[in-house]
């Protein structure tokens, strides 16, 4: 008995559609998989690349400059306030590299809200 392929999957690489005998199958073909890792692998290969680079970028910082956790921990607030911060002007973000963003700790305490949490 052969099954018969049920399932209507579209391809993860080509986003064809294409029926499947199983509920896993990402890709129409072979090709399409075989591409799909490669370039995943090259994706891969370049954050890893990218994650180097921002650590060494990172360890080269001063400690008065805050990350963005850093600041929300600070201020007692949460990161997505510290970005509408940031958006309304109230923190200047200090671009460091394409991803990496830090704050000046004196812009934080210039804020005069920094809640006394311990
Ligand atoms: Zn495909």
């Amino acid at each position: 008995m052969t099954k018969k392929p049920t399932y209507q999957k579209t391809c993860e690489y080509c986003q064809k559609e294409f029926l499947s005998c199983r509920a896993t199958t990402r890709y129409c073909n072979v090709k399409c998989n075989s591409r799909a890792i490669t370039e995943s692998r090259r994706t891969k290969k370049i954050q890893k690349h990218n994650n180097a680079q921002d650590r060494k970028i990172k360890k080269s910082i001063p400690p008065e400059f805050l990350s963005i956790s850093e600041t929300a921990q600070l201020l007692g607030i949460s990161r997505p306030t510290v970005y509408k911060m940031i958006d309304t002007g109230q923190l200047k973000p200090i671009r460091i590299s394409e991803r990496v963003v830090r704050i000046k700790k004196t812009d934080i305490e210039q804020l005069n809200i920094i809640q006394p949490n311990k």
